[in-house]
């Protein structure tokens, strides 16, 4: 979350108009959902006799801005960045700030933007207007896409750092953290970040089997991704037929029969994962409630917490309605100390036990339907090494360093969630990316990257060579065109699900007239 200091604010908006996702309004033109956020601003700042000057720079936190890139013979600063998401883009943001660089963003799908597009939820349009500012870099001279390409099978490690300085990995933790507990696997069990990428259209989840026809979901884990997907399963379906889910969640969520989603933390109230602004989002958009239980719990944390945030998570906890009154809609409720033991059923799951946290006894929710969300993980990138516990690729200020030698391994660099673990917001990327980009380019400027012993030509012969369907930035304003125009207006996009429906998409940008109009009856 953001704070902007009322007492040092000179007023001039210019924060407002420039902030990509709107997330800066003037106080006087928030929603009443949006109220808490005055209250929540001004208590981050400590009470000042009226009339206290500040000094100027009390505003902004230093910006060290990376060095200038020191152009040498044999071409320019050339870099290969994998991965389309936050991180990648702000990285090849902060590197095309200079003159005469060149970056070449390589991403496995056929469509750019990693999580922003498969991972914000839908009802979160807001946040996903950032893909205008990914939209704006890609446009920026000296940038390429290599969209439908897999680094790793398609084309190793050491041929991109043949035609490249340096490869920057920005590929983010793809995985789930797996619940190691009885009846994980059993039909009805799943992850809450696979249900995720399902409403989301992501190609490959578009089959997974999402069973809504029992009256209870059980969400294990209570951070952010738990809530985007408890609301979800709880909004009114002709709420999010204005958003861009995916056409196949939004007919099963028409059918759903869920009832109550409940979400199950394996501590107390004040150790909630999920964050301050999300609760406040949920709470004004579902209905959700506390058993009488939990509220005790709630109101206990109450006594003793002493940090702002957690006091006023707390404080919205213990408004929350009552678990005993009936049912008028689906709604969420709020489960506390539940530890996971095992998940019961035969054929299927029918619910779960916990035994309730640091004592023996056991606890049964009936469930048809139990995600864990206990986070995601980072996996192995090919030829680089990895560390297993931390599930990162090991880095010092987003330079890959060899555990065995403890030096830098050249050429090879990490930004984003590969480099720091699954944690943050979209804008947490932006640092971590100028971090990586500042160390890069001083190694650049050092000499310590070897110029690339392949042009640019030859790149791009050897990606057309493997991968013929390569998507460029033309086919991909032409998967984004195609999508929008499915919205008719109504919706922000109907995503494309399946991988062939967006080649053919990406094909009518390059296609010749008369090919267009054929490949244009293909697809309907
Ligand atoms: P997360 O915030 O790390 O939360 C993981 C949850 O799983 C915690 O409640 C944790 O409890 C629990 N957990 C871990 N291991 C467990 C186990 N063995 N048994 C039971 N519970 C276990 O993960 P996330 O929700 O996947 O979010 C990932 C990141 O994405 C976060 O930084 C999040 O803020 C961000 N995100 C942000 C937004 C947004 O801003 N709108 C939306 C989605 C995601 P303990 O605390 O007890 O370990």
């Amino acid at each position: 979350m953001l704070h902007i200091d009322p007492a040092a604010c000179v007023d001039c908006g210019a924060c407002v108009s420039a902030c990509p996702v709107g997330a800066i309004a003037h106080d006087s033109k928030l929603t009443p959902e949006q109220l808490p956020f005055v209250e929540i601003n001004a208590a981050f700042y400590p009470p000042r006799p009226p009339g206290t000057k500040l000094p100027p720079a009390t505003k902004l936190a230093p910006v060290i801005e990376a060095p200038r890139v020191a152009h040498r013979q044999g071409g320019p600063l050339t870099v290969a960045i994998v991965g389309s998401g936050p991180a990648a883009m702000y990285a090849a943001d902060e590197l095309l700030t200079q003159d005469g660089v060149r970056v070449n963003v390589f991403e496995r799908l056929p469509t750019p933007y990693g999580l922003v597009r498969a991972g914000v939820a839908p009802d979160h349009q807001d946040t996903k207007r950032v893909t205008a500012l990914f939209d704006r870099v890609s446009r920026t001279p000296g940038f390429t896409f290599f969209l439908n390409v897999d680094v790793g099978s398609d084309v190793t490690h050491a041929e991109l750092l043949d035609h490249h300085h340096a490869v920057l990995y920005a590929v983010g933790a793809p995985n789930d953290r797996r619940l190691d507990i009885d009846g994980m696997g059993l039909p009805g069990t799943g992850t809450a970040t696979e249900v995720v990428a399902w409403y989301n259209g992501h190609p490959e989840f578009t089959d997974l089997p999402v069973d809504l026809g029992h009256e209870r979901v059980v969400l294990i884990g209570n951070g952010n991704v738990a809530l985007d997907v408890a609301r979800i399963l709880t909004t009114d379906p002709d709420v999010l037929a204005r958003t861009d889910i995916a056409d196949h969640a939004l007919a099963a969520l028409r059918g759903s029969r869920v009832r109550e989603v409940v979400i199950a933390a394996r501590r107390g109230p004040a150790e909630s994962a999920f964050t301050l602004p999300e609760l406040i989002g949920l709470t004004s958009r579902a209905e959700v409630v506390l058993d009488a239980a939990d509220r005790d719990l709630v109101l206990r944390d109450l006594e003793t917490a002493s940090d702002p945030f957690v006091r006023k998570k707390l404080e919205i906890l213990s408004k929350l309605g009552d678990a005993s009154a009936p049912v008028r809609r689906p709604r969420i409720r709020f489960a506390y100390r539940l530890t996971p033991l095992r998940v019961v059923g035969d054929e299927r799951a029918s619910g779960i036990e916990f035994t309730v946290t640091g004592t023996g006894e056991i606890r049964r929710i009936d469930a048809g339907l139990v995600l864990s969300s206990i986070g995601y993980r980072g996996k192995p990138i090919p030829g680089l090494p990895f560390d297993e516990v931390a599930a990162v690729v090991p880095n010092r200020e987003g330079r890959v360093i060899d555990p065995d030698t403890g030096r830098p391994v050249p050429g090879a660099y990490v930004a984003g969630w590969i480099k720091r673990g699954p944690t943050g917001f979209i804008g947490t990327n932006k640092s971590c990316a100028a971090e990586t980009v500042r160390n890069l380019v001083a190694d650049y400027n050092a000499g310590l990257l070897t110029d690339p012993v392949q042009g640019r030509r030859a790149l791009e012969r050897l990606i057309r060579a493997r991968r013929p369907d390569v998507i460029d930035a033309a086919g991909w304003h032409a998967i984004d065109a195609a999508e929008i125009d499915r919205g008719g207006g109504d919706r922000p996009r109907v995503k494309f699900t399946r991988i062939p429906d967006m080649l053919a998409a990406a094909a009518r940008a390059s296609a010749p007239p008369l090919h267009r109009r054929v490949l244009a009856g293909l697809v309907r």
